[in-house]
C-alpha cells in the first residue's frame, strides 16, 4: 500500500471572506446541495480511521476550504488525537493547512508550531492588489488583517508559504508584488494562476487571467528570481523549482506538471470523496468515507477513467518541442478540444527562460 494524501473541506465552502473570484464558489453553486456544513467528530474519525488503515510510509493531511478555521480548534485538535489513535502503520504524518489568514490569533499558531502544521496563506501581494478581489464579508479590503496575522506567525515560528492567486490585477503588478514579498520575508511563494468559472468561455471576467498576460507574468517573475539567484538569495517559488527538478529527471511535486492527473482523494464535509478539488461536483463524486475504503473510491476513479483521461492532449503536443517539460499543463484548463488554454503562456515563457532553466540545471547537476 502506498503513502497517501488527503486534502479534507471541513467547512465545505464555507467562508468569512468574499473574493470576486473564488473558484469553490462557482463549484458549489453547480451542485445540487452548493454546502455540506460543517464536517461532523464521526465523519472526521471515519475518515481518519480509513485512510491510516490504508496508508504506507507516509500520509499527508491537508485542510482546505472554504475556510477551514472556521470548524474551531478543537476540531483539528480531535484530528491529532485520530491520527495517533489510528496509525497503525506508523506512518509519518505531515498536517497542512491552507487559510485566507483572516481571523487567526495566538492560540492557532501555537497550535500549528506544536503540531508541526505547513500553513499555506493567501496574500496576493501589497495592499493594492491583494484588496482588490480579496474582500470581507462587508466588501472591505483584509490586507491590513491579513498581514498583522502573517507577522504574529513569523513571531510565532509557524511554518508558512504564500498562496498568491495571478489574475488579471496582480500579473502586471508582479515587480511589486515580488519586491513587497522580499522585503517582508516572505520567502516560501507558490503563484496559481486564476480560473474561470468551470465549463464558461475563459477570459471574460474582470478577474479574468488571460494566455499573454500570465506569459508575461512568469518572465517577468523568472527573471526577478533568477537575478536573486545569481546572489544566492532567491526566494522558493514552486513553479521553478518544479521545472529545475524535471530537468534534474526528478518528478514534479506539482500534478499539473506531471502530464497526468494525480491520484487524490479530496473529502468533504459530509465524508464525499472526489478526484481534485476543482472537481467536487455531484458528476464527479467517487464515494463517501463513511461507506466506501480507500479501494473501493480507487476502483470508481478508475472506472471513470480519471487520470487516464488527462492523458488526452491535443496534437500540437506531441509536435512540441517543450512537452518534456510542459507536459500539457492542467486538466481543468484544457478546453474541450483538448487545447491547453494557457498553451500561449508556457510557449513565450519557455522561449524566454529555458536557457537560463537549463544552466541552473547543469550547475546543480555538476
Ligand atoms: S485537473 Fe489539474 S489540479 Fe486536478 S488533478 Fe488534474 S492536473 Fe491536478
Ligand atoms: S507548450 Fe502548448 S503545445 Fe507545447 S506541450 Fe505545452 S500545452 Fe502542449
Amino acid at each position: 500500500m502506498p503513502p497517501i494524501n488527503v486534502l479534507i473541506k471541513p467547512a465545505s465552502g464555507n467562508c468569512n471572506m468574499r473574493c470576486d473570484y473564488c473558484f469553490y464558489y462557482d463549484t458549489m453553486s453547480k451542485r445540487e446541495q452548493p454546502s455540506y456544513g460543517f464536517m461532523t467528530i464521526e465523519t472526521l474519525e471515519a475518515v481518519m480511521c480509513k485512510v491510516l488503515a490504508y496508508a504506507e510510509g507516509s500520509c499527508t493531511v491537508a485542510f482546505q476550504g472554504g475556510e477551514p478555521t472556521l470548524c474551531g480548534l478543537e476540531f483539528f485538535e480531535k484530528s491529532i488525537e485520530f491520527q495517533k489513535r489510528y496509525n497503525v502503520n506508523h506512518v509519518r504524518i505531515q498536517n497542512a493547512l491552507q487559510t485566507n489568514g483572516y481571523n487567526l490569533d495566538q492560540k492557532w499558531a501555537d497550535f500549528f508550531v506544536e503540531n508541526d502544521f505547513l500553513i499555506g496563506i493567501s496574500l496576493d501581494g501589497g495592499p493594492k492588489v491583494h484588496d482588490c478581489y480579496r474582500k470581507n464579508t462587508k466588501k472591505e479590503g483584509t490586507f491590513l488583517q491579513i498581514m498583522k496575522n502573517i507577522e504574529m506567525f513569523q513571531k510565532a515560528g509557524v511554518k508558512f508559504n504564500i498562496l498568491s492567486v495571478v489574475n488579471g490585477k496582480t500579473a502586471p503588478a508582479i515587480r511589486k508584488t515580488y519586491e513587497f514579498y522580499r522585503k517582508n520575508h516572505l520567502d516560501y511563494l507558490q503563484f496559481i494562476a486564476c480560473l474561470d468559472p468551470l465549463g464558461e468561455n475563459p477570459g471574460t471576467r474582470e478577474y479574468s487571467l488571460i494566455p499573454e498576460a500570465y506569459g508575461t507574468f512568469l518572465i517577468e517573475l523568472f527573471n526577478l528570481w533568477y537575478e536573486d539567484l545569481k546572489l544566492g538569495k532567491q526566494p522558493y517559488i514552486r513553479h521553478f523549482e518544479n521545472y529545475i527538478a524535471i530537468l534534474l529527471g526528478q518528478a514534479p511535486e506539482s500534478c499539473d506538471m506531471r502530464g497526468i492527473c494525480g491520484k487524490q482523494y479530496v473529502v468533504e464535509a459530509d465524508g464525499s470523496v472526489y478526484p481534485c478539488d476543482f472537481y467536487v461536483i455531484d458528476s464527479f463524486r467517487l464515494g463517501n468515507f463513511h461507506e466506501d475504503s480507500v479501494r473501493q473510491i480507487d476502483q470508481a476513479r478508475d472506472q471513470m477513467g480519471f487520470m487516464e483521461k488527462s492523458l488526452q492532449k491535443e496534437a500540437a503536443c506531441s509536435d512540441c518541442r517543450y512537452l518534456a517539460l510542459c507536459r500539457g499543463g492542467c486538466t481543468r484548463t484544457r478546453q474541450e478540444d483538448h487545447h491547453q488554454y494557457f498553451c500561449r503562456s508556457y510557449q513565450m515563457f519557455f522561449d524566454a527562460c529555458l536557457p537560463k532553466m537549463l544552466e541552473i540545471a547543469e550547475k546543480i547537476s555538476r
